[in-house]
């Protein structure tokens, strides 16, 4: 079957265009929206289908090993992208296949997941956003991308930006936290890292937007389980960090598994269409999850396969990853009426447009050099920003007595499961990332301390009942100046279907740190995690704790440079760390509700608990420094902000008044005391990070303008509501220091 439609309606088609407008460019480029539409004139409809389907390689740690009959698909043009199809040679050797043995020598797309790095593994993702420093985690990004991309990969599916609010969700650890502002911020560097400018360059790759959407809202925190949220939170708290992934030019998207509002997101027209076409202006592709078309079934949606392939492909799913039901369904739905040609037309010119744009149908082997791979993993500049992130990371929650820094004239006792575990510091979705490469944290503190003054006991497990170490721990804290219990939780217990109902430290590791206190040493407790846990009964037993998060490659070293005081913590809570499970979801831009409780005291009728304080163990925003930050002459620029006026300056003077230099994240809070829908009694609306030298101050700055307060108000229209403000600036979300200004109604 050969296409009928004309160019130019392709075109208009391609670009989402209605009549009338101006045909919009399907690349950026006529000279690869030529190569498209000529690629489509050749093509028959079997071969468009085959563009939508995505195969994944059975490639494995020991060796490529791809399925003959997957060759087969490649040759006869019913595979346009693969996954997990790594390295330069491997690559090539299939997208020779593609190129040489199909009709049309369409080349593949290979994707892959680099979510924390390609071999150099950074911090777990939520680590990096605990850095608040999106310098810094763009660089990460771009150094995974160079990586990636001299391996074959010429997509990746990244960045997560979903909004985690639930840390029983193992995939919190994959995501920016609980903040929409915070997310957008590293929504956008995250894009802009993986793309560049320019995504002809052979270093640069597409970006993915996942898991659209509201995948993070997943009801009791259990992975792939349904979300069910009113349209104003959609709107105001889950979606727009994948909109501004949107307006930094990500290439695709990719639909969720979760069950939203009763429509799975991998056939939910409203978000597929309404929003991200139609609201948003997206023009890139839309892959599903892995074989989430398919679940459409399973979700009791679809009746059966041929069913799911018209609900995910009709929804706006342009890319069927793993299902395998769009080749074997869509020709018979077009031969049935059930979905037009021109729509998948349509979609495998949006699927063509970026291999256009990646450079693939000019040279579909730039991205597969052996020689520039080899060249390219484990530079040691790449290293060095793994552990310049990692450092960047640590959240400091605790320092009674200023215990650390530790001299480096201590004796250290290092003990835990977690001291010397070349795998649980790379963490889930590690890339290609190596446990021969990673460096340990016993490893990194060698570098510092002699033997002799360093002292090594794992303890216990990460799981299970056995004790029998802990004898040997409690022997070496006995001789040691300091013990650094390094505890929580393994690789894999967070990430992809890894939700936990108990968010403690798992198996002995509270009797170990029990053991260890009896020494009456004291104990700094560096904790790596892939979420927010519960620690009430690890603070008792510590003098200080330093969530490290699940730090990657160059973990050892960061981690030791921030112990010993060679780096001064900094790292600020992406999320906020409950008392409980039981209070769970708790987030600190929570609403008000009728009968708020006052801080401190309980009041009977008022909301709060019977047996616990609303408040969280540690508030969104919290992490302290071996120095101390004082605040205070917040200032904001004018009582009434006027429409059409000036915006108004916030400012307030930092002061470095402890004993080390020192960086400072200052932040911004609002709260809108009235609104047509209620407002949360918080909301970060800007951020800075200061590096003050000890004794040194300086004024810190924010503007505010109406649009910065804009929410969706009741009638769902977006825009700001005149009334009165109080704005917060401090050093977390719990800020007392507050100010106050109107929205004048003009
Ligand atoms: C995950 C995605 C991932 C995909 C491909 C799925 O199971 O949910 O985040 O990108 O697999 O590996």
């Amino acid at each position: 079957m050969h296409l009928r439609t004309p160019l130019l309606g392709i075109l208009l088609l391609v670009a989402g265009l209605a009549r009338g407008q101006t045909p919009a460019s399907l690349t950026g480029d006529p000279r690869l929206d030529e190569k498209v539409s000529d690629l489509l004139r050749q093509m028959t409809l079997e071969e468009k289908v085959g563009q939508l389907m995505q195969h994944s390689s059975d490639d494995n740690a020991t060796g490529p090993a791809t399925k003959s009959n997957i060759l087969n698909e490649i040759r006869s043009g019913r595979c346009g992208a693969m996954l997990n199809v790594t390295g330069a040679a491997y690559s090539k050797t299939l997208q020779t296949v593609a190129v040489k043995q199909s009709r049309l020598g369409i080349p593949l797309i290979f994707g892959y997941d680099v979510i924390h790095g390609y071999k150099t593994i950074f911090p777990i993702c939520l680590g990096q956003a605990a850095s608040w420093d999106v310098a810094a985690i763009e660089k990460a990004d771009r150094i995974a991308a160079i990586e990636a991309t001299s391996a074959g990969i010429h997509w990746t599916y990244s960045p997560m930006v979903d909004i985690a609010r639930d840390p029983r969700w193992g995939r919190m650890s994959e995501g920016a936290g609980e903040d929409t502002y915070l997310g957008i911020q590293i929504a956008k560097a995250r894009v802009h890292a993986f793309q560049g400018d320019d995504l002809s360059r052979p270093d640069t790759m597409l970006a993915c937007a996942k898991h659209f959407a509201a995948y993070g809202a997943a009801q009791a925190g259990r992975d792939y389980y349904t979300t069910d949220l009113s349209e104003a939170t959609l709107r105001e708290v889950y979606l727009p960090p994948f909109k501004a992934a949107v307006d930094a030019g990500v290439a695709t998207f990719m639909a969720a598994f979760n069950d939203l509002n009763g429509v799975p997101s991998s056939g939910n027209k409203f978000l597929l269409q309404t929003v991200l076409r139609g609201e948003w202006g997206f023009k890139g592709f839309v892959v599903s999850d892995w074989g989430s078309v398919n679940e459409l079934q399973y979700h009791g949606y679809a009746a059966s396969p041929r069913d799911a392939a018209r609900l995910g492909f009709n929804a706006g799913v342009e890319m069927d990853m793993e299902s395998k039901l769009y080749y074997p369904h869509l020709l018979g739905l077009v031969k049935e009426g059930k979905v037009t040609e021109e729509q998948i037309t349509v979609a495998a010119g949006r699927i063509l447009a970026m291999k256009a744009r990646l450079g693939l149908l000019d040279d579909p082997f730039r991205y597969s050099d052996p020689a520039r791979e080899k060249a390219t993993l484990l530079r040691p500049e790449h290293l060095e920003a793994a552990r310049d992130l990692a450092r960047r990371a640590c959240v400091l929650l605790k320092n009674d007595k200023q215990i650390l820094p530790v001299q480096k004239e201590a004796t250290v006792a290092l003990v835990g499961p977690l001291a010397d575990s070349r795998i649980d510091i790379l963490g889930s979705w590690r890339g290609r990332g190596e446990t021969s490469d990673a460096v340990t944290l016993l490893k990194g503190f060698q570098g510092v301390f002699p033997s002799d003054r360093l002292l090594y006991a794992r303890g216990c497990d990460i799981s299970g009942k056995d004790t029998t170490g802990f004898a040997e721990a409690r022997a070496a804290a006995d001789k040691a100046d300091v013990v650094i219990a390094v505890l929580g939780e393994s690789w894999d217990m967070s990430g992809e279907a890894s939700s936990r109902s108990n968010l403690d430290l798992p198996g002995q590791q509270i009797a170990l740190l029990t053991e260890l206190h009896k020494s009456g040493k004291p104990i700094v407790v560096v904790l790596m995690c892939g979420r927010a846990l519960t620690l009430e009964n690890v603070l008792p037993l510590a003098d200080a704790v330093l969530i490290a998060w699940i730090p990657g490659t160059m973990g050892g070293p960061a981690i030791a440079d921030v112990v010993t005081g060679a780096y001064n913590p900094a790292g600020k809570l992406p999320v906020t760390f409950p008392r409980s499970v039981g209070q769970i979801p708790i987030f600190y831009n929570h609403k008000s509700s009728g009968r708020p409780q006052p801080p401190g005291e309980r009041i009977q009728y008022k909301s709060n608990y019977l047996d616990s304080p609303n408040s969280p163990l540690f508030p969104f925003g919290f992490g302290l420094s071996y120095t101390k930050f004082t605040y205070d002459n917040l200032r904001v620029s004018a009582p009434i902000l006027h429409a059409q006026g000036e915006p108004l300056t916030v400012s307030v003077t930092v002061r470095n008044e402890g004993g080390y230099d020192g960086e400072e994240t200052v932040q911004l809070y609002i709260h809108d005391r009235v609104g047509s829908l209620t407002r949360p009694v918080r909301e970060l609306k800007g951020f800075s990070k200061v590096f003050l030298k000890k004794g040194e101050e300086r004024e810190v700055t924010f503007k505010l303008t109406p649009a910065d307060l804009a929410f969706w108000r009741a009638d769902l229209t977006f825009g700001p509501e005149p009334g009165k403000f109080e704005v917060f600036v401090g050093g977390d979300s719990d800020a007392t220091l507050q100010d106050k200004f109107e929205l004048a109604a003009d």
